[in-house]
C-alpha cells in the first residue's frame, strides 16, 4: 500500500542508515528530526552542470559554475582563531581563489589534484577576483546534471550532497507515496503525480522537472490548508448556537438618517449582507474589505448598533492604541446624540456610551468600566488586546468588530468571541489586501467588499518630490493652500520603532518648519505621547480651522477625518510601506476640493523606485495591495504567525497566485461534495499535520 506522509512524520530520522549521531545533530540543528522533515526540506536552488563558465569570463557580482583542478591548498588561522583555508583553483583560462572561513575539512576534501565543480558569486576582494565559501561538487562524485543547493546545510556541518543523499535513502524506503488529490483533478489542473514529484523535486532530471515537481507539492500545501479553512468555514456555518439579531431597529434607523451623508451602494450591500448574518442563526464571519475612505467605519457601527439595539454589547478591537483611540474618537463622534434604552432603571432613554479599553487606561478606570461592563452600561468598548485580558468581562457581547490590519491571528479572534456567547464577527483591514493573502489569511471568513468609494471624491494628486527644488514646490503648494482657506499634513520621517523618539523628531520638524518654510502660519503638532486630552484639543482645533499645518507622527494614519485638509507631505516617504503610505494620502481627497500627496524622498534604490512609482501611478489600493505583495513577499503581508502556522514551504503567494486560487476552488469542491471527507481518507489524514486535535473535531464534527 501506498504510504501517507502523516507515516513519514513519526519516523525519526536516526532510523535512516546514513544517519549516525553526528548527522542527527547537524539534522536537529536544521530543524529535521522526522523523516517528513527530511523530505520536505527542499532544495533552495539548483545548479544546471551543463552550464559552465570558464574562470576567465566570469564578472563580478555574478554567480556562476566552474570546473577545474585544485592547484594550491593552504590553511591558515587568524589571529581570533578562526580557520581560514584557501585553495586556488585552475580551469586553463585563469586561476580562482577561493576562501572557506571555519571550514577546516575543506583542506581533506579538496587535495591538490581533485577536479571540482564550484559554484559561487564571484567579487573582487583586495583587487583579486575570488569566491568566499562556494559549493563544491567533486567531479565524478554525482551523475545528475542538475544538482541541488540545500539550504543551512553546510552550517550545520552537512554537505549539500549528504542531504542529497539521505533523502534519497529516505524516499527509496518510503516507496509508493499515496496521493491525496482524486485522479480528475490532477488532469484537470495538470498537475503530476506525488511520487515522481517527491523525487524529481529533490533530484530532478531537468530543470522543467523541477518546475512540475515543485508546482504540484506547492499545489498539495496550498490544498492542505485551503480543505482546513473551507472545513472551518463550513463548520461555523453549521453551528447554530449564534444569537439572533433583531435588526431593522430605530436605533440604526437614526444613526443612519443623522448622517450628513447618504450611505453608497456598497455600504448599503455590505450593512444588508451583514443585517442577514445578524439576524441568521449561525455566529456571523465576515471580513469587510475596503480601500481608504470608502466608508468602513460606518458599516461596522451599524453593525455594533445592531447588537446595542437589542440590548447586546458592542466590542471595536484595533491593533495598536493609537488605532483603538482614533477609532474610539471616530466612533463617539459618529454616535453622538443617539441614546438608548435603559434597561438597568427602566428609566427612559440614556445617551449611548462607548468607552475605551487599552493599556494605559488607568485601575480607577479599569474598575468602573468593569462594573460598567457587567450592568451593561457600556455598550461600545473600542480598544487594543486589552480586550482578550482575562478580567474583562461583558454582561452581554453580541457582536464584535476586529479591525485588523492582518495583526490578529485566527486564535486571538477566537479569544475574543470567547468573551460572549458565540457574538457575531466582522473583520475589517484598513487597507485593501491582494486576494490571494486574503484567500490564505482569511479563508475561513465569508468575504464583502466596500467596491464604491462616497461620491464627490476628486483623486489626489500625487507628487514624488526627489529634489529640493521639487520639495519647494511642495512647500508652496502647502502656503498656497493655506492662503486658500485649506489645511495641510505633515507626516515626520518614521525614524524608529519608539513612539519617544518619534515624538521628539515631530517636535524638532514642527520648530524647524515654523522658523523656515512654514513661517507665519499656524503650525499643531500631533503624536503618540501627548496626553489624550492634548491630542483631542489639538484635532479639535484642527478640525474648527485654527490650525494651518498638523505636523504629526504616523498617529494621524488613521481615523483623521478632516475633509478641508487638502495637501498632505510625507517627509522620507521611502521609510514608509505601501500600505501606510496609501493610508496616509487617504487623510487628504476626502471632499470635493483638488488635492495633494507629497512624497518627498530623495532615495532611489530599485525597490523605493517601484513602490514609491506605484503611488504615484494609482490610487487604488486594490492595485496598491498586488505591488506590495510583488515587492515584500508573503512574510510581510501575512506576519510571520499566520506564516507558520500554514505550513507553506515551497508555495508563495507571490509566485502562486493561480495556484492559491485553484487550491481553493478544489477545496470547495471537495468538501461541498463530501463534507466530512469520508471519501477522502488520504486527504483527511494529512490535515493532522496542519491542525491539532481539538481543531480537527470541531471541522469534522457534523
Ligand atoms: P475607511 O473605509 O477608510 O475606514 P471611513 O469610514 O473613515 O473610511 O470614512 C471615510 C470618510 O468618508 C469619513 O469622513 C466618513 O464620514 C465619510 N463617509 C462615509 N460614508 C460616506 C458616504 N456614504 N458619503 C459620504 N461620505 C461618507
Ligand atoms: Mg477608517
Amino acid at each position: 500500500m501506498a504510504r501517507r506522509l502523516s507515516r513519514l512524520a513519526v519516523i525519526p530520522v536516526t532510523e535512516l542508515a546514513g544517519v549516525g549521531p553526528k548527522a542527527a545533530d547537524g539534522l536537529a540543528e536544521m530543524g529535521i528530526e522526522t523523516v517528513l522533515d527530511l523530505v520536505t526540506h527542499y532544495p533552495r536552488r539548483y545548479v544546471d552542470r551543463t552550464q559552465q563558465a570558464r574562470i576567465r569570463d566570469l564578472t563580478v557580482g555574478a554567480e556562476a559554475m566552474v570546473l577545474g583542478t585544485v592547484r594550491k591548498v593552504e590553511v591558515r588561522k587568524t589571529r581570533s582563531g578562526r580557520t581560514i583555508v584557501q585553495i586556488d583553483v585552475f580551469d586553463g583560462s585563469a586561476y580562482l581563489r577561493c576562501t572557506f572561513f571555519n571550514q577546516p575539512w575543506r583542506a581533506r576534501q579538496v587535495p591538490v589534484g581533485t577536479e571540482v565543480v564550484l559554484f559561487g558569486k564571484l567579487e573582487l576582494y583586495r583587487e583579486r577576483r575570488q569566491m568566499s565559501n562556494p559549493v563544491v561538487d567533486l567531479v565524478g562524485d554525482r551523475t545528475g546534471r542538475i544538482v541541488p543547493i540545500y539550504p543551512q546545510s553546510e552550517k550545520a556541518g552537512l554537505t549539500t550532497w549528504d542531504l542529497g543523499r539521505l533523502v534519497a535513502e529516505a524516499l527509496a524506503r518510503a516507496g509508493e507515496l499515496a496521493d491525496p488529490l482524486p485522479a480528475r483533478f490532477r488532469d484537470e489542473l495538470d498537475v503530476a503525480g506525488r511520487t515522481w514529484a517527491f523525487a524529481e523535486i529533490h533530484a530532478p532530471e531537468s530543470m522543467g522537472a523541477s518546475v512540475a515537481a515543485r508546482k504540484r507539492l506547492a499545489f498539495d500545501e496550498l490544498l492542505r490548508l485551503q480543505v482546513a479553512l473551507v472545513l472551518r468555514k463550513r463548520a461555523l456555518e453549521r453551528d447554530a448556537t449564534g444569537i439572533r439579531h433583531r435588526v431593522g431597529g430605530p436605533l440604526v434607523e437614526r444613526f443612519h438618517a443623522g448622517l450628513p451623508f447618504a450611505l453608497t451602494g456598497a455600504q448599503q450591500r455590505a450593512n444588508a449582507a451583514i443585517a442577514a448574518d445578524l439576524a441568521g442563526p449561525h455566529p456571523m464571519h465576515r471580513l469587510l474589505q475596503g480601500d481608504v475612505g470608502a466608508g468602513k467605519t460606518v458599516v461596522a457601527l451599524t453593525a455594533l448598533l445592531t447588537a446595542v439595539e437589542g440590548g447586546y454589547q458592542g466590542a471595536l478591537m484595533a491593533p495598536t492604541e493609537v488605532l483603538a483611540e482614533q477609532h474610539f474618537l471616530g466612533v463617539r463622534a459618529l454616535v453622538d446624540g443617539l441614546e438608548v434604552a435603559d434597561d438597568a432603571t427602566l428609566t427612559g432613554d440614556r445617551p449611548l456610551r462607548v468607552d475605551i479599553l487599552t493599556n494605559r487606561t488607568t485601575a480607577t478606570e479599569r474598575e468602573r468600566l468593569r462594573t460598567g461592563l457587567l450592568d451593561g452600561r457600556v455598550d461600545v468598548l473600542v480598544g487594543t488586546h486589552a480586550l482578550l485580558t482575562e478580567g474583562v468581562a461583558f454582561r452581554r457581547l453580541g457582536v464584535v468588530v476586529i479591525d485588523e490590519q492582518h495583526r490578529f491571528g485566527v486564535e486571538q479572534r477566537a479569544a475574543l468571541r470567547g468573551k460572549g456567547d458565540d457574538p457575531d464577527v466582522l473583520v475589517m483591514t484598513a487597507t485593501p489586501i491582494p486576494r490571494t493573502a486574503a484567500m490564505l489569511v482569511y479563508g475561513d471568513l465569508d468575504l464583502t467588499v466596500l467596491d464604491e468609494l462616497p461620491p464627490g471624491r476628486t483623486p489626489v494628486t500625487t507628487v514624488w518630490a526627489r529634489t529640493p527644488m521639487e520639495e519647494e514646490g511642495a512647500w508652496t503648494v502647502v502656503r498656497e493652500q493655506v492662503g486658500a482657506g485649506r489645511q495641510a499634513y505633515v507626516v515626520c520621517p518614521l525614524v524608529e520603532d519608539s513612539e519617544k523618539i518619534q515624538a521628539r523628531a515631530a517636535t524638532a520638524e514642527l520648530e524647524r518648519l515654523s522658523a523656515e518654510r512654514l513661517a507665519g502660519l499656524r503650525l499643531g503638532l500631533l503624536h503618540g505621547q501627548l496626553p489624550a486630552k492634548e491630542k483631542e484639543a489639538v484635532m479639535a482645533a484642527f478640525r474648527r480651522g485654527e490650525v494651518d499645518v498638523l505636523v504629526a507622527t504616523t498617529v494621524i494614519e488613521v481615523g483623521v477625518d478632516v475633509a478641508n485638509a487638502t495637501v498632505m507631505v510625507i517627509e522620507d516617504a521611502d521609510r514608509f510601506g505601501i500600505a501606510q503610505l496609501h493610508q496616509l494620502r487617504g487623510r487628504v481627497g476626502r471632499g470635493a476640493d483638488a488635492s495633494w500627496c507629497y512624497l518627498l524622498s530623495e532615495s532611489a534604490t530599485p525597490e523605493v523606485e517601484e513602490r514609491l512609482g506605484a503611488m504615484v501611478r494609482t490610487t487604488d489600493g486594490f492595485e496598491l495591495a498586488e505591488v506590495d505583495l510583488d515587492l515584500r513577499g508573503e512574510g510581510a503581508i501575512l506576519g510571520t504567525r499566520q506564516k507558520g502556522r500554514s505550513d507553506l514551504k515551497l508555495a508563495s503567494l507571490r509566485r502562486d497566485k493561480q495556484l492559491v486560487a485553484e487550491a481553493r476552488r478544489v477545496a470547495f469542491a471537495l468538501v461541498d461534495d463530501d463534507p466530512t471527507l469520508a471519501l477522502h481518507p488520504i486527504l483527511t489524514d494529512e490535515l493532522t499535520l496542519l491542525v491539532d486535535d481539538a481543531e480537527a473535531e470541531f471541522l469534522f464534527k457534523s
